[in-house]
């Protein structure tokens, strides 16, 4: 991920960054010859999605994070609907209702699998037993997800 001052069509250079682990993530760059700076900030679930990509910022790999989103969670993402009987964690897995598993059928496949785990995540941590559309509206109101 790089970041390119638009006046100086020169690459800003990473500064700093900061996890302060409410799972969101920042990131600052600056321009070496203007001395502007940028800021990138990302809500839990664009933080995850970098650190299960294991994309770089800053030539750093993100700290591993305590949610385990594994790389399978995307490359498998055609197996979105696999359920693993016994999964770690609080609870017992939550359902699906048909409408939830139709709204989830619309999210682009590649970040399915990994959605899907933080609508379960998010139900079974509060033993919701199971997710239907207003369970997962809520749950992108506090979590701050978009478009999902
Ligand atoms: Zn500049």
């Amino acid at each position: 991920m790089k970041f390119l001052c638009i006046d100086c069509d020169t690459q800003m250079t990473f500064e700093d960054r900061q996890q302060p682990g409410d799972g969101t993530f920042t990131a600052s760059f600056g321009c070496p010859r203007c001395g502007r700076r940028v800021a990138m900030l990302a809500n839990p679930m664009e933080t995850q999605l970098v650190n299960t990509l294991g994309v770089e910022i800053g030539g750093r790999t993100l700290d591993e994070q305590p949610l385990e989103f594994t790389r399978s969670a995307v490359v498998a993402s055609d197996d979105a609907f696999v359920d693993d009987p016994h999964p770690p964690g609080r609870g017992p897995r939550p359902g699906w209702s048909t409408e939830a598993e139709d709204r989830l059928a619309r999210v682009p496949s590649f970040v399915r699998g990994m959605v899907k785990k933080i609508y379960s995540d998010y139900a079974r941590e509060r033993s919701i037993a199971e997710i239907t559309p207003a369970v997962m509206d809520r749950a992108r109101e506090e979590l701050g997800l978009e478009g999902m």
